[in-house]
């Protein structure tokens, strides 16, 4: 057995880093790392074959816990304006799905659904790869391949739990189809770093979707959050965190009944109160750099409130980062497949989004942070972190950095070596 090889794997997890995307055990082989939830509750990559080092520094090379980039710049044209915060893009609107059911099933305004499902009835793909509520473990999301606008539509709403997109990605590359990738924006990065050493990723890869991610939910803090709705975790068959409305209900059910709670109650009243994991504290692009398209909710300051929640139908910002993603966006409009309202600008996304701008200026200190310590420091491109921190005061710049400091030395961001949960 190739034991450092081992031991530097289980690295990202233990330092957390890991953010659970699954195309680890894609690259090493299902005998040799298995994704699956772990003693701590997350997906993570449990080691049960022998591995070498170059599968191990192709992994490192790969996974969003330990690279992470910029929009291919390839994709940059002439007409692409670089925002410092928004990263690339040629158009931004306010949008939402044409068809009313969509956008009432959807997790904003269902724009996500009614391109992919756009996408499939013009006959631009064979199928979708993107996420749908697992059945095995109902606050956990799963890879699912959706070929018909109705399993398009099965999928809507954001999962808020652990979910590995990328699995398989091997296998569904193998199919040799085209198709379009709905994932988190760290999906996004594995699945482009994977271009690097995998041809058939940019050939067959036509569009690359994410919505707009401020990080998921610890999953033992989704479990506290059932058992406070007084739901004991065995009996739960369904955990739907938001979509029919804008947030919509949380929905939690059981054999026997049905609890619709508020999105507020699951995530609390704030920002400040979002228990995230670690690699989604320091994470240097929730904005979806790397898609052709980054979807987005619209409340100012990142949350809706109780009053807002009951009656909002749902409205997505949308930003088409390339020209596909622009092309993508104006013939669904044309068709009827989204509404556009009208254009904003990168200042309008921060006025919805301002974690995820405080987190852009904080990232590359974060990493600083993780160096000082002798931590494994994710290798990042394209994302302007650098120059962003530059423009924070020195006793911000210190704070972020011993912020990270601190947390790492009190074990915060250590996790046990993978395991599988029984
Ligand atoms: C983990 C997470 C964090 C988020 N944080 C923010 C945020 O900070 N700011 C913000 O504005 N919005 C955030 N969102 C919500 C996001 O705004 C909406 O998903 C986005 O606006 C798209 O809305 P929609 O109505 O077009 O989506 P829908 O039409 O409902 O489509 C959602 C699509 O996303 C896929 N999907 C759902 N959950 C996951 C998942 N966990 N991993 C991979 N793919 C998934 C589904 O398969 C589906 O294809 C977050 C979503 C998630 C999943
Ligand atoms: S982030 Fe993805 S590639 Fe990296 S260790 Fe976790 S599951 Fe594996
Ligand atoms: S915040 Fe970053 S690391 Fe966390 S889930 Fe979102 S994109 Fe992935």
């Amino acid at each position: 057995m190739n034991q450092s090889a081992n031991n530097r794997m289980n690295k990202i997890s233990e330092q957390g880093l890991c953010a659970g995307c699954g195309i680890c055990q894609s690259i090493a082989g299902p005998d040799k790392i298995k994704v699956v939830k772990s003693v701590n509750g997350y997906e993570r990559p449990v080691i049960i074959g022998d591995l070498d080092n170059d599968t191990v520094e192709k992994i490192f090379n790969i996974c969003p816990g330990t690279r992470i980039e910029g929009l291919p710049t390839k994709e940059i044209t002439p007409a692409t304006r670089i925002d410092k915060v928004w990263g690339p893009w040629l158009r931004i609107s306010r949008a939402w799905a044409g068809d009313p059911k969509t956008r009432f099933e959807g997790s904003t305004g269902g724009v996500l659904t009614a391109l992919a499902q756009f996408l499939l009835k013009d006959q631009r793909v064979d199928f979708i790869l993107h996420t749908k509520a697992s059945f095995k473990e109902p606050t956990f999301g799963e890879r699912y391949l959706s070929f018909s606008e109705a399993d398009v539509l099965d999928t809507g709403g954001s999962r808020y739990g652990p979910s590995a997109p990328l699995i398989d990605i091997d296998k569904i590359l193998a199919r040799g189809q085209p198709f379009a990738f709905i994932g988190k924006p760290c999906d996004i990065a594995a699945l482009r770093n994977l271009a690097h050493y995998d041809d058939r990723v940019n050939k067959l890869v036509k569009y690359w979707l994410t919505p707009v991610c401020g990080g998921f939910m610890n999953p033992s803090s989704i479990d506290a959050f059932v058992l406070r709705s007084e739901v004991k975790l065995e009996n739960l068959t369904s955990l739907r965190y938001r979509g029919q409305g804008c947030p919509g209900p949380t929905r939690i059910e059981t054999a026997d009944e049905v609890k619709d709670l508020n999105y507020l109650d699951f995530w609390g009243e704030d920002a400040s109160s979002w228990d995230l994991p670690f690699r989604c504290k320091i994470c240097p692009d929730g904005i979806g750099e790397a898609a052709d398209i980054a979807a987005s909710d619209t409340w100012i300051g990142g949350s809706p409130t109780r009053e807002s929640s009951k009656n909002d139908p749902g409205t997505n910002a949308i930003v088409a980062r390339t020209s596909v993603g622009l092309e993508l966006m104006e013939a669904a409009a044309k068709a009827g497949a989204i509404n556009i309202e009208y254009d904003i600008t990168p200042e309008d996304m921060s006025a919805y989004q301002p974690h995820q701008m405080r987190k852009k200026y904080a990232a590359h200190d974060r990493h600083q942070g993780l160096g000082d310590e002798d931590q494994i420091v994710p290798i990042t491109d394209r994302l302007r972190i650098s120059v962003l921190a530059d423009e924070l005061s020195e006793s911000d710049r210190q704070y972020q950095r011993e912020g990270t400091r601190s947390r790492v030395r009190s074990g915060k961001t250590t996790e046990p070596t993978p395991k599988e949960f029984e």
